[in-house]
């Protein structure tokens, strides 16, 4: 069966009606005047297809063939002139693979949010010199200096003892040569102790007043120093600093400035995650195993911590400061833990 189509010599930009046909491999053009052209079918190319816009032909000659389209076409021409072309229209012609291909994107996206984020802020984290920690870390300080930070008021020598005994615990721990303790009086915050991701370790004097011996400080200072090792500060500001890159990349406001400052803003607002925590809390129970210590003084400092709600995290969402709180999940993981320890040690 003869299409109709319209020719152009691709010189001048006249049109020209014709008959179009295929037989023996040759695909034919009969004109209205009477003129007849053959073109080998492997010399023509055929554009892909566009939606429900004419076919386009390519002669070898430079002309150009325009026909609506027709299942004639997909007989002379079977790969439809590209097979990538081929799969969009496919899909493009197809409403339930247009939706199909929306969820596949969308599930392919919250994947990638959920594992792939993840996986790349630990790689990144994993490679990011001390000296972006350390500025980090500045920057964060900063910010939490609207906390009125003061000097710690303990009397020295037990701020000493404490930091020996922390030292001893993490002598010979991944990372530990970066890991200092910062005593502060905070009355603003309260009982609390945090790591920043360049090693510096805060330790508030409300919280050293809160416990009931050295050893649930020395529990809470193992947990930061699990966050330290496991770098989740860096981590978990990437983690959601990314969010807001992929962001600015799809809607074009993207630079690295913007990251390097959301880093310790993020850092701040969002804290550490449920894993992060499980992960600080599984270290340092294994941390004071291993040290002939039970996990028990966690589980009690936890369970004084969670008998106070600090004015400041009252006052504003700080994220970095408030995901501490502990959990009965957590106070009953040192439980077991301790229960463990206790079997396990002769
Ligand atoms: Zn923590």
């Amino acid at each position: 069966m003869a299409l109709a189509a319209h020719c152009y010599d691709g010189q001048s930009s006249r049109m020209r009606a014709a008959r179009l046909d295929c037989a023996d491999g040759f695909l034919q053009l009969a004109f209205e005047d009477g003129q007849l052209q053959q073109w080998p079918l492997e010399a023509v190319r055929i554009r892909p297809r566009l939606g429900n816009t004419p076919r386009l032909l390519q002669l070898p000659d430079g002309g150009r063939v325009e026909v609506a389209d027709s299942p004639e076409l997909e007989r002379w021409f079977p790969d439809g002139g590209g097979r990538i072309e081929g799969w969009a229209d496919w899909l493009e012609r197809r409403r339930s693979a247009i939706l199909g291909s929306a969820l596949l994107v969308l599930a392919a996206t919250v994947l990638f949010l959920r594992h792939g984020m993840p996986w790349l802020a630990r790689e990144a984290a994993e490679r990011m010199p001390p000296v972006v920690e350390r500025h980090v870390s500045e920057q964060v300080v900063a910010l939490l200096d609207r906390l009125h930070f003061e000097p710690s008021q303990v009397p020295a020598a037990r701020r000493a003892t404490l930091e020996q005994r922390f030292l001893q615990l993490v002598r010979g721990e991944p990372r530990s040569a970066q890991m200092r303790i910062v005593f502060v009086d905070a009355a603003r915050i309260g009982a609390n102790a945090f790591a920043l991701p360049d090693g510096r370790i805060f330790v508030t004097d409300q919280l050293l007043e809160l416990a009931g011996s050295d050893d649930e400080v020395l529990a809470v200072l193992a947990h930061e120093a699990g966050h330290h090792v496991h770098r989740h500060g860096m981590r978990s500001a990437l983690e959601q600093s990314s969010v807001f890159v992929i962001a600015g990349l799809l809607f074009g406001d993207a630079s690295g400035s913007s990251l390097a400052v959301s880093i310790p803003v993020t850092l701040l607002g969002s804290g550490f995650s449920r894993g992060h925590e499980r992960e600080a809390d599984a270290y340092a129970f294994d941390l004071l195993r291993r040290h002939g210590q039970s996990p028990k003084a966690f589980a009690s400092m936890m369970r004084r911590l969670s008998a106070q709600v600090p004015e400041a995290l009252e006052q504003g969402p700080i994220g970095y400061l408030s995901t501490h709180p502990p959990s009965p999940e957590r106070i009953a993981a040192a439980e077991q833990a301790a229960v463990a320890a206790g079997a396990a040690s002769p």
